[in-house]
């Protein structure tokens, strides 16, 4: 099973790729925590890539899709995987079937988790109100600019899975549990 998940930053796209990785027994692969490894590590990639991640911007296709390309020739993805935060862009979405096409893989299904963006701004920023923040990106302004940035640049790409047949949405302010069980039912469907 090859799984895209979409949804804007806090849509929960992290909880239910972890969950699914548990219950299927695929990789998780998440192009943010693989981009947050490499700044805390000082690589040559985080540190070109930390500004534009604390400005909520993206990084670009050709370093990324590079990024992701060596993650996915890793024995753990041949047993299917679940891209959570990729991709991003259309160039990203043709270049994403062009790596697949020469690893003879595709995707199986693409999920949009659609969420209602006041309620997750309030939760984050009453998240930041009660405890502080943990990640230099995680505040309400630069969340502000994610959701920008996810309808100005994301958001076009989910037309491109539509059109192939392989787009799902499901509602992302169920209960966690519920939204896990939106996704299987999904992945049934896909399956026959
Ligand atoms: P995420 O944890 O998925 O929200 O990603 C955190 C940050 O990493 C994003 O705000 C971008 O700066 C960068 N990033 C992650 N994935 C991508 C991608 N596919 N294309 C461009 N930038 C990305």
């Amino acid at each position: 099973m090859n799984l895209i998940l979409f949804g804007p930053p806090g849509a929960g796209k992290g909880t239910q790729a972890a969950r699914l990785r548990d219950e299927f027994g695929v990789a998780h692969l998440s192009t943010g925590e693989m981009l947050r490894q490499a700044v805390a590590e000082g690589s040559a990639i985080g540190k070109k890539v930390k500004a534009v991640m604390d400005a909520g911007h993206l990084v670009s296709d050709a370093l990324i899709t590079g990024v992701l390309a060596e993650r996915l020739a890793q024995k753990d993805c041949a047993n299917g995987f679940i891209l959570d935060g990729y991709p991003r862009t259309p160039a990203q979405a043709e270049a994403l079937d062009a790596l697949l096409e020469d690893m003879g893989l595709k995707i199986d299904a693409a999920i949009e988790i659609e969420v209602d963006e006041d309620i997750l701004v309030e939760r984050v920023a009453k998240r930041a109100r009660e405890a502080g923040k943990t990640r230099s990106d995680d505040n309400t302004a630069t969340l502000r600019e994610r959701l920008r940035v996810y309808h100005e640049q994301t958001a076009p790409v989910l037309p491109y899975y539509r059109e192939r047949q392989l787009l799902h949405s499901v509602d992302g302010m169920a209960p966690v549990d519920g939204v896990t069980r939106q996704i299987k039912a999904v992945l049934n469907g896909a399956a026959r």
